[in-house]
This record gives C-alpha cells, structure tokens and sequence, in this order.
C-alpha cells in the first residue's frame, strides 16, 4: 500500500534527520458554509496549518468573522471574481491579456486591499490566479502592487518574485471529478518529498472544500493521521514561510 510508502519515506527521512516541509492550500473560499466548516474542523483536529485562497470580489465580513478564532488559517488572493476572459476555444483564464492591462493590474490591486482590510495579518500577500494560469506580462507586475509571492500549480519556474507551489491536487478534475485514488496521491506525494528535498522547496497540496466528495476528506483525515505528528514532516503556513524569506 502507497500509505505505507510515505510512512517508509518519512521514516526514512526522519533516520537521515531530514524534515519534508508540507504546506496546504484550499481554493475558492468566499463565506462560510458546512463545507468550509468541515475543512477548518478536519486541519483543526490535527493542528495542520492551511492557506484559504479567497475570491475578492464577492466575500465579505462573514468570511473574515468566521476566521477570527483560528489562529492557524491564511488568507491569500484568488485573482479578483474568479471570471474567465479567455475564448471558448481557449483555457480559462481571469489573468490573461484579454482585457487590458492595466484593468487586470487594477483589480489585482483591489483584491489584495479588501483582503488585507477584512483580514488583516492573516493575509498573505500572495497571488493564487484562478485556474493557476497567468501571463508572463502580469507576473511582471506584481511587486509594484504589493505582492510577495505566486502560486500556482504544479514544478516551479523562474519568476520575478518568490514562488510557493502547490504539487499534489487531491481531485481528478478531468475524470470523475471527484477524488483521486488514495494509493496514487500518497505515491505521487512520497515522490514529491524527495524531489522538494533536493531543491529545498516544500511540497502543495491543493484542496477545493466546496468540491471535496467522501474519497477527499478521507484521503485528508488519513494523510494528517500519517503526517502531523511524524518526526520527519512539518506543516507549514505561508505566513511563516513568507516573513523567513523576505523578513
Ligand atoms: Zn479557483
């Protein structure tokens, strides 16, 4: 079983005394809701750390009231209304040149405004474009509105600024929609932490609370059983990982 390969690795690791850096980032937060409620409870019990990317442009003062008695939640920026610009021949894209410039930079930088007014420390000043796609031309951009770091998915690339990626996504969007294969993701992610242990950099894992059907959380509740209180894994918030990199 590929669970057991994790565990074999992690204990591996934790014999070299190495630690696999982890970190957890959940898409298309805009207000409460039971789903949402599930996910913050399930990090909760295992005290896993977790970034919301959260859509500006529709959330409000429910979102950030809901958060206040967790210590241990991230915000950062899920583009601005989570809308597609691009043809329908096309992938999707908010954050393309589809529109001019300077109105995608300009709701770049609203975003980041009304997420840090209704959050405050906790959010990070790190873009998650929706669909993990944006162009070459808006990247350049970022550090003169504020921003620190990008997200996005899947190997890093050389960009302008920091970068904190996320590897592994927890559902088989071309397929079933609905969650991997619990073998595969703990195959794919024993993988990940070897490669991110040579390049220093921390392995994603990517959740979408609103689309998580019963193979997801129980993939989630049996990943923190392995990895939150293993030697050799730590769970790590982008706030943290954002102050030790650019203090
Ligand atoms: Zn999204």
């Amino acid at each position: 079983m590929s669970k057991r390969l994790l565990l074999d690795t992690l204990d591996e690791f934790a014999g070299r005394e190495i630690v696999a850096d982890f970190w957890l980032r959940d898409d298309d937060a805009v207000e409460p809701t039971p789903a949402l409620d599930r996910f913050l409870d399930l990090c909760g019990e295992f005290a896993v750390a977790s970034t919301l990317a959260v859509i500006p442009e529709p959330t409000g003062d429910a979102l950030a009231a809901r958060l206040e008695k967790h210590s241990n939640v991230d915000v950062a920026v899920h583009g601005w209304a989570h809308r597609n610009h691009a043809g329908p021949q096309e992938k999707k894209r908010e954050l393309g040149l589809h529109r001019p410039l300077d109105l995608v930079l300009g709701e770049l930088r609203q975003g980041l405004a009304k997420l840090q007014a209704l959050h405050g420390d906790r959010c990070v000043p790190m873009l998650v474009p929706p669909w993990n796609r944006i162009d070459a031309a808006v990247v350049e951009h970022l550090p003169d509105l504020g921003y620190k770091a990008l997200s996005v998915y899947g190997p890093e690339e050389e960009t302008s600024l920091p970068l904190l990626n996320t590897h592994i996504d927890v559902i088989d969007w071309r397929g079933s929609r609905g969650g991997k294969d619990h073998d595969t993701l703990f195959a794919d992610i024993a993988m990940r932490i070897r490669t991110a242990q040579d390049s220093g950099r921390m392995t994603g894992i990517l959740t979408h609370h609103l689309d998580h059907d019963e193979t997801v959380w129980a993939f989630l509740r049996s990943l923190f059983e392995v990895t939150s209180s293993h030697p050799a894994c730590r769970w790590r918030s982008s706030r943290l990982w954002l102050k030790e990199i650019s203090p």
